[in-house]
């Protein structure tokens, strides 16, 4: 039966692709699965736990490099690591495919068939596996507890003795999964919510978890259900509309991409003149450049009072559910590659079609 092997995540990564309770599932089908020592000790995942679950803890990575048929990472890996993985092995992790690394080069050279979890397909039948998504919901929460968090208000409307306080206003802008998560914990914490996109799928969305839908002056639907680039003109419609709006709130948190590209530039530098000392931006698409003007990747920046937060990875700011649910997602995963206990490719099934990006001999990034 296929050995799965998982390796430490580089140091600014806290999350472990595989947990104890589906290694015990998975070691119940017939894996054997090898595990490096102290993997899931940033997500409080511990070897003990890992051991008890029936995953053999080893020293040594190069050896479940070596070893693995099928390796499974969250972040791509070094060079080094690339060069000792086994001939003809799986590999399956994010590859930032799109910057066209060094390692790929390797693995084709070594026949390593590569699965993209950025080519997972966005659509409900593959949600089991889309670890996008998963991801992408914990980063939504995790923004709006930071905007709390920087924000000099609160944002329940509150009647006491004391007297009535406002409820905050967030505006969420790029209602994909992190937006519609960010609005959904927004809301929780009792702020008025808005929200912005420019699909028109993501009105009904924004409504369903209690926002008001700012009806857009351009939309622009691309191809797989994601948003397309804005022409120029569109770019500046788009900012006329949006500027009073952003002026008018008090927390903005950005999220909007388009696939393959830099994020888009949505809040310039003059919308932020127009929001008051006090109010707070959250950039989820810090990791790709970020949607406003002022964002530095990795930093919380101030400009006339305004704090602008760009945080990176947040998925691993909340390592432990953010690891369940990519190893729940790694878990469904593996299950697609094994038919009667031994590993079988099967490009008949769309899932593995779509997310593979090199197959043995041929590319397909
Ligand atoms: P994403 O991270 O690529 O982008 C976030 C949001 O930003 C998107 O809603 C996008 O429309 C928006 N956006 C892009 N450019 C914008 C701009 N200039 N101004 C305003 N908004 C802009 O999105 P995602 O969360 O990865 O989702 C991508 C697509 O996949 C969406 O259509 C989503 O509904 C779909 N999806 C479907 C399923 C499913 O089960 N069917 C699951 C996951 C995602």
């Amino acid at each position: 039966m296929a050995i799965v092997g998982i390796i430490k995540e580089r140091q600014d990564e806290n999350r472990v692709p595989l947990i104890p309770a589906d290694i015990k599932k998975l070691v119940g089908k017939g894996f054997e699965i090898l595990v490096e020592k102290g993997s899931g000790e940033r997500s409080y995942f511990l070897d003990e736990e890992y051991r008890e679950a029936g995953a053999k803890v080893l020293e040594e990575p190069d050896e479940i490099l070596s070893k693995a048929d099928i390796l499974i990472k969250i972040q791509p890996p070094s060079i080094e690591e690339a060069k000792v993985i086994k001939e003809g092995a799986i590999y399956i992790g994010f590859t930032r495919y799109w910057e066209n690394p060094d390692y790929l080069k390797i693995f084709s050279e070594k026949n390593i068939t590569v699965f993209a979890l950025e080519k997972i397909p966005r659509t409900t039948k593959a949600q089991f596996v889309d670890v996008l998504s998963s991801q992408a919901t914990i980063a939504g929460y995790k923004a709006v507890i930071i905007a709390a968090d920087l924000s000099p208000q609160i944002f329940p409307m509150l009647t006491t003795a004391a007297g009535t306080l406002k409820p905050a206003k967030v505006l969420v802008i790029g209602v994909g999964v992190a937006g519609l998560q960010a609005l959904a914990t927004a809301r929780r914490l009792g702020a008025l919510t808005f929200a912005y996109d420019i699909r028109p799928a993501a009105k009904q969305d924004a409504q369903s978890v209690g926002a008001k839908f700012l009806e857009s002056p351009v939309w622009a639907e691309g191809e797989g259900g994601y948003a397309r680039e804005l022409t120029e003109e569109e770019k500046k419609i788009q900012h006329e509309f949006l500027a009073k709006h952003v002026g008018n709130s008090e927390i903005v948190i950005t999220t909007a991409q388009v696939p393959g590209k830099r994020a888009p530039l949505i809040i310039t530098k003059d919308m932020v003149d127009r929001m008051k000392p006090g109010s707070v931006i959250v950039d989820i698409a810090a990791d790709n450049g970020g949607n406003c003007e002022l964002t530095k990747p990795g930093e919380i920046v101030e400009y006339k009072g305004v704090k602008i937060a760009g945080p990176l990875n947040l998925p691993s700011s909340v390592p432990r559910p953010a690891s369940e649910m990519f190893s729940k997602n790694m878990a469904n995963f593996l299950e697609l590659l094994v038919r009667n206990g031994q590993i079988s490719l099967d490009f008949g099934e769309e899932i593995l079609e779509k997310s593979c990006l090199v197959k043995p001999g041929v590319k397909n990034a």
